[in-house]
C-alpha cells in the first residue's frame, strides 16, 4: 500500500474537511494511480468541489492528508504538473484568446506550444477574438486549453460542462475523451452521469461527504444490478411496475427473468423485448436513495 502510495497520482487519507459544522468530506479514503481516468459523481452538495479544492492545494483538510505525486499538492514542483479547469477562472475578458494562453504558457516550464492547444481544443478560429466575445462553449474550450498549458501529468476538471447546450457538450466531451486517452491522469467531476461513460474509465460516487460507489462505470452499474424490461404490445398493460416511454413499457427490476415469466403468463401479445443493463443515472439515483425508488 505504501509503495503503491508513493507512485499514485493522488492519496486522500481519512480526509476531513469541515466549513464550521458541515462535513463536506467525512474521513475519504482515495487513492487515484497514475493514468486513471476518474469521473467523481455526486449531487449537488455532495462534497465534489471540496475534494477537488483539497487535491488542488485550494483548500486545507481540516484532518487527514492527502497528497499528489506523493507530495504536498501546494508544493510548487506538484502545481507545476497539475492543469485545472474550475467553475470559476478568473481570467480577465478583455484578453484575446492567444493573449490569455501567451499569459498561461509563462506559468508553466514546459507549455505545449499555442498552436497545439488552439488545435487540441479546437479554437483555432478564436485566436485573435476578445474573451468577452466568446459563447458559452467557446469559452469553456478555451479554459480546457488553460488547463492543458502547461502539459499536465494530472488534469483536474470540475464539472467542465457545466451550463453548455447539448451540442457544445458532447463537442467538449469527445475533446476530453481525446485528451483523456494520453498517459496523463484525468479527474473530472460531473452531474451529467453520462459524462463518466464517456471519459471515465472509474467512477467515485459521492454522497454527503463520502464514497458510496467506486469501481469502472460497468461495476457501479453492477452494484444495483438493475435490468431495463422494455417492449411494445398491441394490447394496454395494467401493471404499475411499468411506465409507458413511448410506444413502449419499460420496468426496472433486479430479477427480470421473474418479471418476464409473470408477463408470459398473462399471454400478453409482447414485441420488440429488449432486457438492457440500468444506465449509470438509474445506478446512481438507486444508490444515493437506497436503492428503493422506482424498483419493480
Ligand atoms: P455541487 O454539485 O452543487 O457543486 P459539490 O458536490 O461540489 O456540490 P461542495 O461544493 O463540495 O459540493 O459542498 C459540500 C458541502 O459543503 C455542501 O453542504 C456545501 O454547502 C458546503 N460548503 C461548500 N463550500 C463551503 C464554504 N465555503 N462555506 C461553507 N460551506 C461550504
Amino acid at each position: 500500500m505504501i509503495a503503491a502510495d508513493a507512485t499514485a497520482a493522488v492519496v486522500f487519507r481519512n480526509a476531513t474537511k469541515k466549513y464550521g459544522d458541515i462535513v463536506a468530506l467525512d474521513a475519504v479514503d482515495l487513492c487515484i494511480e497514475r493514468g486513471e481516468k476518474v469521473a467523481i459523481l455526486g449531487p449537488n452538495g455532495a462534497g465534489k468541489t471540496t475534494a477537488i479544492s483539497l487535491m488542488l492545494g485550494l483548500r486545507n483538510a481540516s484532518a487527514g492528508s492527502i497528497s499528489v505525486f506523493g507530495r504536498n499538492p501546494r508544493d510548487a514542483a506538484v502545481r507545476a504538473r497539475i492543469g485545472s479547469m474550475l467553475q470559476c477562472s478568473g481570467i480577465p475578458e478583455y484578453l484575446r484568446v492567444d493573449e490569455a494562453l501567451a499569459l498561461f504558457r509563462t506559468y508553466y516550464p514546459a507549455p505545449l506550444p499555442t498552436d497545439d492547444l488552439l488545435e487540441i481544443a479546437g479554437i483555432r478560429e478564436t485566436a485573435n477574438k476578445r474573451i468577452a466575445r466568446l459563447s458559452g462553449g467557446q469559452l469553456q474550450r478555451l479554459y480546457f486549453a488553460l488547463a492543458l498549458c502547461g502539459n499536465p501529468d494530472l488534469l483536474v476538471l470540475d464539472e467542465p460542462t457545466v451550463g453548455l447546450d447539448v451540442e457544445a457538450r458532447r463537442a467538449l466531451l469527445a475533446t476530453i475523451a481525446g485528451i483523456a486517452k494520453s498517459g496523463r491522469s484525468v479527474v473530472m467531476s460531473t452531474h451529467y452521469l453520462e459524462e463518466a461513460d464517456a471519459v471515465a474509465d472509474r467512477v467515485v460516487v459521492i454522497d454527503r461527504g463520502r464514497i458510496i460507489a467506486d469501481g469502472s462505470p460497468s461495476e457501479v452499474k453492477g452494484t444495483v444490478g438493475r435490468k431495463r424490461v422494455s417492449f411494445t404490445s398491441s394490447v394496454a398493460l395494467d401493471d404499475l411496475r411499468f411506465v409507458r416511454v413511448g410506444d413502449r413499457y419499460e420496468a426496472l427490476t433486479e430479477a427480470p427473468e421473474l418479471l418476464l415469466r409473470e408477463i408470459f403468463a398473462r399471454d400478453m401479445p409482447i414485441e420488440n423485448l429488449t432486457v438492457t443493463g440500468a444506465t449509470l443515472e438509474e445506478a446512481f439515483v438507486a444508490l444515493t436513495s437506497g436503492g428503493k425508488a422506482n424498483v419493480a
